[in-house]
């Protein structure tokens, strides 16, 4: 069977950062892409908010960067998921979907957070155009102009309160007419005067034409029916970390994000390590998630020196 000190699983910022640095560290890493290369990442477009590119930078290409840095510095760089996985005694053994069986020293988890949509055809339509699931993304391509947010928990009332920072008019469309966000979030999205919230309100469609979003179709509980004017259509619903495959293994929160110790990527199982947006339900950018990748592979790298 084939064996590799180094098991990478996941191919955003955190997986490819994770690649690189434990390639630099010459223990040849072996990184599964999973379902989607390159991560939520690549499902926006320009990235105004990594560091080190003056004018932006276009999300595909940075994530294209990453992976041709990490297979020039040695890691071996594969197509495909792993579909399942034994971390109940090392070496650790993992299984890709061809059925080719993999042992590894260490796992580093770092398969990341679907965004959660309402599941519109139109919503689908104009994702990319108007239509996003990261405020701090995107946010400031909307500055002067009206936007809505989806959702009331805290999530939502964090992006509405940054966009209120930018934009003219933030809609906030609640399905009830409470918040489930905390009180103190809750005050700050009140004391906001440009933000305006429609309680008892769906989503029946995301309107839209050749240029992009520029409405929203609403059902309010009451049965009418009316129409919202804006640019930007955001989602604060919710995120899933894609951390299925591990939860029989390693220990997870409420929400099922993988919990690590304290400020390092270790799971509750010695030798297996996460990073990125599966163990962070805060913060959720492509630089935390790189910083978080770079622990994985130091704690790693350390982990195997004391394991000999
Ligand atoms: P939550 O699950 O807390 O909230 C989701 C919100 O979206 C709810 O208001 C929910 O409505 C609404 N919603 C869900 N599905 C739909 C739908 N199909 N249509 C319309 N509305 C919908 O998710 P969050 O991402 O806000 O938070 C996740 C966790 O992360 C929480 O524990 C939160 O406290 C934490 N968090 C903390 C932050 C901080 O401390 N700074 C920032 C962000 C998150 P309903 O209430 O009716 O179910």
């Amino acid at each position: 069977m084939e064996q590799t000190k180094v098991l990478i699983i996941g191919s955003g910022p955190a997986g490819y950062t994770a690649a690189i640095y434990a390639s630099r560290a010459a223990l040849s890493p072996v990184l599964y892409e999973g379902l989607e290369p390159g991560g939520q990442l690549t499902t926006t477009t320009l990235v105004e908010n990594y560091p080190g590119f003056a004018d932006g930078v276009d999300a595909n290409s940075l994530m294209d960067q990453m992976k041709r840095q990490a297979v020039r510095l040695g890691a071996d760089v594969r197509a495909g998921a792993i579909v399942s996985i034994d971390l109940g005694s090392r070496p650790f053994r993992a299984v890709d979907e061809r059925g080719r069986e993999i042992e590894a020293q260490t796992v580093i988890i770092a398969t990341g957070a679907t965004a959660r949509y309402l599941g519109l055809p139109s919503e689908r339509k104009f994702r990319g155009l108007g239509v996003s699931a990261c405020a701090t993304c995107d946010g400031f391509f909307y500055r002067g102009k009206d936007v809505a947010v989806v959702g009331g928990g805290d999530s939502a009332c964090e992006e509405a309160t940054y966009l209120a920072g930018l934009c003219r008019k933030v809609y906030m469309i609640v399905r009830r007419d409470v918040f489930r966000a905390s009180k103190a979030m809750q005050e700050r999205v009140f004391s906001t005067p440009n933000i305006e919230i429609l309680w008892n309100c769906n989503t029946q469609e995301v309107l839209g034409d050749a240029s992009g979003v520029t409405g929203a179709r609403l059902l309010r509980k009451d049965g009418e029916v009316f129409d919202i004017k804006i640019d930007g259509f955001f989602l604060g619903i919710g995120h899933h970390p894609n951390a299925e495959l591990f939860s029989q293994w390693v220990q997870t929160d409420e929400n099922g994000y993988i919990i690590t110790e304290g400020k390092t990527s270790a799971t509750c199982v010695p030798g297996v390590f996460a990073a990125g947006d599966v163990q962070d339900p805060r913060y959720r950018q492509a630089v935390t998630a790189a910083a978080s990748g770079c622990r994985a592979a130091l704690d790693a790298e350390k982990f195997l020196l004391e394991n000999r």
